[in-house]
């Protein structure tokens, strides 16, 4: 139980590409930490973009997890199902005035300063007769989106750092940030696990959660896997997906990654039963 819940961890892979190491390293580390808290280990696949979907990729995705061990509690989730509740809550926000159109164009925001953070051009308002190509979400000013996050400790971000998130994108494909959240507290997950490149993007999450109303899940944030350059793994580094047939040497990999004992048994599932028991020892904190 995390305070008075019942723990639900979740892997939320998009399908983009096949899992390589990193995406295991995600996998593996929610896997084990939900197990360790006698939790619900849940699959999500975000797929709310179909134009970077790779055909069959969600379903090796699954095939992989399996014959890692990886066994998930209950339906999987698809993210292209959910629109109508992405849809519920963008109007939430909407009618608490906490969403706004943006007419910005890439072109516009390009020319801005260059920084990644929205310029908030459009947060005041559009003029008269023109019409929205994107919806964001009006980050409340002057409080701190903070955190404890197991792995990294405390986080703070001053809400300017975040900025103006999109929720509705100018494609019309439902953005990430708002379909997480409003997807981790209808699967009432209590406790994310996933890799640090992720921890601004929590920041945002947090504030979304807060306008919403929703209970804010315990975060962990797992060091990334980088390759020779540095670079995190990822399709646009060229990573390569993982093998099932080397499932035993992949798995031993990962719980280096993670400074879990690389025991190679016989077989996955046996790695992952022992691997429990270390992750128990090494990471298991008192609920806070
Ligand atoms: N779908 C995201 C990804 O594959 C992960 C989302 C998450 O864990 O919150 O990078």
């Amino acid at each position: 139980m995390i305070n008075g819940r019942p723990y639900v961890g979740r892997f939320a892979p998009s399908p983009t590409g096949r899992l390589h190491l990193g995406s295991m390293v995600a996998a593996v580390a929610s896997y084990l930490d939900a197990k360790v808290h006698g939790g619900r280990w849940l699959v999500r696949i975000e797929d709310l973009d179909p134009t970077r979907e790779v055909k069959g990729v969600s379903s090796d995705i699954l095939r992989t997890l399996e014959s890692f061990g990886l066994g998930w509690d209950g339906p999987v989730v698809y993210q292209s199902t959910r629109h109508e509740k992405y849809r519920e809550a963008l109007d939430s926000l909407m009618i608490s005035g906490l969403a706004f159109g943006c007419a910005c164009t890439r072109k516009t925001l390009a020319k801005a300063d260059g920084s990644r953070v929205y310029p908030g051009f459009c947060r005041s308002g559009l003029p008269k007769g023109t019409a929205p190509r994107s919806w964001r979400f009006k980050m409340p000013r002057g409080v701190s989106l903070s955190w404890h996050d197991r792995v990294v400790g405390r986080q703070s971000y001053s809400p300017d750092s975040v900025g103006d998130v999109t929720l509705l994108r100018a494609d019309g494909h439902w953005a990430y940030h708002l379909a997480v959240v409003v997807d981790d507290a209808d699967q009432e997950v209590t406790d994310i696990v996933r890799g640090a490149d992720l921890i601004s993007s929590t920041a945002a999450h947090v504030g979304i959660q807060r306008a919403l109303g929703i209970p804010k899940p315990k975060y962990a944030h797992v060091p990334l896997v980088l390759n020779a350059e540095g670079q995190k793994l990822s399709k646009q580094t060229l990573a390569r997906p993982v093998e099932i047939k080397d499932s035993r040497e992949v798995l031993s990999m990962v719980f280096k990654h993670l400074s879990l004992p690389e025991d190679m048994s016989s077989h996955p599932r046996d790695m992952m039963s022992s691997a429990i028991k270390h992750w128990g020892k090494k990471w298991k904190e008192e609920d806070e």
